[in-house]
């Protein structure tokens, strides 16, 4: 793969490609819209022997290794058991003070950064200030307000966008055998790597499933019906889970957002397409202030996941922050 076959994001790629990547910078954004990809390529591009037009040639000895991942100069590092350990970006400050073995830049990729540990972190910091002149560090995270202050102020910060649908569709066509091309992009969220990874068939029984609580929900607001549908299984296992849950919630997301568009009159944006009429149905019934209200909550109750709130807890509280019906105000239990 090449630089101009690099989907979406063009004005970071164009400032890169110049040459202007920084020796210590942060690729932040959503996961799958191809922060390491873009790294990567960038590393190759430093390296590559017989470099045109801003882009790496794909064929001469630099490029080939680096595509088989095995550049001597071009160091990718990621977690272990979920974690970035002190001994690992040790080895990575021992190894930024080499020059390069055979290309012009050495490259240190650390991906997931976030999941370095306080110590790994704070081991990095001297490198990262002042790397070594043929030294690059590149950050790579999804959650950046994960990572310590001290590190983000060390690094530019690279900020990637989630690609527009027709972008995600246009890739898959041409780079992937995958099927169901339009309900991966629809469902993409932006993201490539999503995309391609989406078990289409699990992700709409999902949405179904939640797409039937919102509907329930609307119709009756009853905490007892809820807890029944949520008592049913695979729910009832499943609600327990936080990446579930927190995936479930994504899907509700989903749902909302599409209500809302149908709020706002503009229905092509709905991502469920297959599913407009019934949406439709339900929207019909419904307030802007309270569709606007319930993807507010969402984002807390995210928050509340991430912060390791009780999954199923998080979800009921979910419906209750969520009530229509004023005479139910400050007592959400009491029609259980
Ligand atoms: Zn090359």
């Amino acid at each position: 793969m090449k630089l101009e076959n690099f989907a979406g994001n063009q004005k970071a790629v164009g400032l890169l490609r110049q040459g202007r990547l920084p020796q210590s910078s942060l690729f932040t954004g959503p996961e799958g819209v191809g922060k390491k990809t873009l790294a990567l390529l960038l590393a190759s591009l430093a390296n590559c022997k017989n470099p045109s037009r801003n882009d790496l040639c794909g064929s001469c000895s630099s490029c080939v290794k680096a595509a088989l991942g095995n550049h001597p100069d071009i160091l990718l590092f990621q977690p272990q058991k979920d974690l970035i350990r002190i001994e690992v970006t040790r080895r990575l400050c021992r190894e930024a003070q080499f020059r390069p073995f055979e290309g012009r830049l050495r490259f240190f990729l650390i991906d997931e950064a976030e999941k370095m540990t306080p110590e790994a972190a704070h081991s990095i910091l001297k490198t990262l200030e002042e790397p070594p002149e043929t030294s690059r560090l590149v950050l790579i995270t999804a959650f950046p307000q994960r990572l310590l202050a001290t590190i983000r102020s060390r690094c530019q910060s690279f900020p990637f966008r989630p690609l527009d649908r027709g972008q995600v569709r246009a890739y898959l066509e041409e780079h992937s055998e995958a099927e169901d091309l339009e309900v991966r992009a629809a469902f993409s969220e932006g993201s490539i790597g999503l995309a391609l990874r989406l078990d289409t068939q699990e992700f709409v029984q999902n949405r179904d499933r939640m797409l039937d609580l919102l509907a329930a929900w609307c119709e009756r607001e009853s905490f007892a019906l809820l807890y029944e549908k949520c008592e049913q299984q695979p729910l009832r296992t499943e609600l327990k889970k936080r990446e579930q849950v927190r995936n479930y919630v994504d899907l509700l997301q989903l749902l909302l957002q599409d209500l809302y568009f149908l709020q706002v009159g503009t229905a092509e944006r709905v991502v469920n397409q297959d599913r407009i009429q019934d949406l439709d149905h339900l929207s019909a019934n419904l307030e802007l202030n309270w569709v606007r209200d319930f993807l507010y909550h969402v984002q807390g109750v995210k928050w509340d996941l991430d912060h390791y709130v009780n999954p199923l807890m998080c979800f009921e509280t979910l419906w209750l922050m969520n009530r229509r019906k004023p005479s139910d105000a400050g007592s959400l239990y009491s029609k259980v």
